[in-house]
C-alpha cells in the first residue's frame, strides 16, 4: 500500500491539468514527497473515483492490503529521516452501509 504513495499520478488526454499559469490544459505528473511524519499517523483510503463518462463518483471496489507496519525509510530512501520512520498498526476504522431490505 505504502507503495502506491510514490507512484506518479498522471494528467493527460481526458483527465487534463488546468494550469493557472499558462491558462492551458496541460499533461502534467503529481508527486507526492515528504519532508516529516507525524507521531502518530492516520491514513484514510478514499474509496470512490470520479467517473468522467457517467459525471459521477463510483465505489472502488477491490481488496486492499493493510499492512501492520509501515516503514517509510524503506519507500522514500532519499529522505534523510530525523525521527523514527515505522509505524505499528494500532487499530483500524471499516465503514460498511448495508442496503435497506424493502418490501416487495
Ligand atoms: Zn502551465
Amino acid at each position: 500500500m505504502l507503495q502506491e504513495i510514490k507512484k506518479p499520478e498522471m494528467f493527460e488526454h481526458d483527465n487534463k491539468y488546468d494550469c493557472n499559469i499558462c491558462q492551458k490544459m496541460q499533461d502534467a505528473k503529481k508527486l507526492t514527497m515528504i519532508q516529516k511524519l507525524p507521531k502518530n499517523l492516520i491514513i484514510t483510503i478514499g474509496r470512490f473515483q470520479f467517473n468522467r463518462n457517467l459525471l459521477l463518483n463510483e465505489k472502488i471496489c477491490n481488496e486492499v492490503e493493510i499492512q501492520k507496519v509501515l516503514k517509510f525509510d524503506e519507500i522514500f530512501e532519499e529522505v534523510k529521516w530525523e525521527e523514527s520512520a515505522e509505524y505499528h498498526l494500532y487499530g483500524k476504522i471499516i465503514h460498511t452501509v448495508a442496503l435497506a431490505q424493502l418490501p416487495l
